[in-house]
């Protein structure tokens, strides 16, 4: 899991201002979790699917990779 401290960029709250939709990227190591429906998706790479990942930060207009899936 990763310890580092992460940024937040936040893409959508709902009407009591907590945040829906939003992206955690860590500075040091470039992994990102993305928060959908106000839950970091938090899993080590190896449980992690890109694919299902893809369309949400497609719609968020965000380029990023796992690190395990960028040397493929
Ligand atoms: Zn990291």
């Amino acid at each position: 899991m990763d310890k580092s401290d992460l940024e937040l960029k936040i893409m959508s709250r709902d009407t009591n201002g907590d945040i829906v939709e939003g992206l955690l990227t860590c500075p040091s190591c470039q992994r990102y979790y993305p928060i959908v429906y106000g839950v970091p998706i938090m899993q080590p790479d190896e449980y992690r699917e890109q694919q299902l990942e893809k369309p949400i930060l497609d719609r968020w207009g965000v380029q990023a990779a796992l690190p395990a899936t960028t040397n493929q």
